[in-house]
């Protein structure tokens, strides 16, 4: 799929909740496909979750990466433990797995789970 379509599709599709009968339209479904085995519609998606959360996703060795962070991200403004926070980073760009025990701890990582680059 075109990437210029999948953006309409998304556009029309991405607002929840869906009415039944948009399920069963061919544009509904070729969409539903695209978003999950279409790269670069799936990078795109996640490029504009990334944004959203006020991420820059250039900033980051991949797309995963900034994904995953923005549950750290929304951690920040909370004092409860984000148990859906996975990895980190900090403010001397260091990359970690979170040690949930209501501390700051985590174990640091060298190297981005997702797509193995070196992390400085
Ligand atoms: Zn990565």
């Amino acid at each position: 799929m075109k990437l210029s379509l999948f953006k309409k599709l998304a556009k029309k599709y991405s607002n929840l909740p869906l009415s039944k009968d948009i399920q069963d339209i061919d544009d509904f479904n070729k969409y539903q496909d695209a978003l999950l085995n279409d790269k670069k519609c799936t990078d795109w998606v996640l490029k504009q979750q990334i944004k959203s959360a006020g991420l820059n996703p250039n900033k980051y060795c991949c797309l995963d990466m900034g994904y995953h962070l923005i549950e750290a991200k929304k951690t920040k403004r909370k004092t409860k433990i984000n148990y859906d926070t996975i990895i980190i980073t900090t403010k001397s760009k260091e990359f970690g797995i979170p040690i949930h025990d209501g501390g700051t701890s985590f174990i640091k990582i060298n190297y981005c789970p997702w797509c193995g680059h070196k992390l400085k």
